[in-house]
């Protein structure tokens, strides 16, 4: 299964050099952000599991903001698709999928959203962060802080975030390493992968972390931390 893994990523490499597809551009964090995930991965690193939560959540923000939006806009439904966050896992090859029918990102989005702080939570939590470290204290703000998109890389290796906006016509791939300075964003042009609308987010995880991909260590966390969200939560196991 691993090798499958493993030749599957290369034929995507493949795809992506092919000149009938469009290329895939790099894009460079904003300084603060490799900052914050610095900081992410040293102080939360005993609490790992938080990513799970920050992602739900976004994914429930996002979610809320379509049927926000819809009241006025109508026409942001025509999908049809139910509004819901679906978890999948792969424990054989150490993978988390986690697929919302929100709002999604276009390309600027995700330029915006995922590569430099605008965001409020993570801006927070960095300064917070920031100033407890300087005040010598112990900077206990897990609990008290939304600390984002970027705590997937406290377990992944290997980030991709494949979106659909209502405002866009196609799809875009955002794709991010742990420890790397930059990202990439390109066209989703694998057809299997392409949906209505929303955001599917791949974690592939470190080799320690693969223990997450099980549906029952993934169904104890939403109960421990995710259990007010008001969209259901549908988990299952991919089949082997
Ligand atoms: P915050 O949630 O505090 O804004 P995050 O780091 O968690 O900060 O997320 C940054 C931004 O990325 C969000 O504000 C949102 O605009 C965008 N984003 C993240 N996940 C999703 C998602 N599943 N669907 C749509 N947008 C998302
Ligand atoms: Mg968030």
């Amino acid at each position: 299964l691993n090798s499958n893994l493993v030749s599957r990523l290369h034929e995507s490499t493949a795809t992506a050099a092919d000149s009938s597809d469009p290329p895939s551009e790099k894009y460079e964090y904003q300084a603060e952000v490799s900052r914050l995930m610095d900081l992410i991965v040293h102080s939360l690193y005993s609490n790992k599991e938080v990513f799970l939560r920050e992602l739900i959540s976004n994914a429930s923000d996002a979610l809320d903001k379509l049927r926000y939006l819809s009241v006025t806009q109508p026409e942001l439904l025509r999908d049809a698709v139910d509004l819901d966050i679906r978890i999948h896992t792969d424990k054989d090859n150490g993978i988390i999928t986690l697929t919302d029918s929100g709002i999604g990102m276009t390309r600027q989005e995700l330029v915006d959203c995922l590569g430099t702080i605008a965001q409020s939570g993570t801006a927070k939590f960095f300064k917070a962060l920031k100033d407890s470290k300087e005040a010598g204290a112990d900077s206990n703000l897990i609990g008290q802080f939304g600390v984002g998109f970027y705590s997937a890389f406290l377990v992944a290796d290997k980030v991709v975030v494949s979106t659909k906006s209502p405002k866009s016509e196609k799809q875009f791939v955002w794709e991010g390493e742990a420890n790397a300075n930059s990202y990439t964003i390109r066209e989703e042009t694998d057809q299997d992968k392409l949906i209505p609308r929303g955001t599917r987010i791949t974690l592939y995880l470190k080799r320690d972390d693969k223990g997450f991909a099980h549906p029952e260590r993934i169904e104890s966390l939403i109960k421990n931390y995710s259990q007010f969200v008001s969209f259901p939560i549908y988990t299952w196991k991919e089949k082997g």
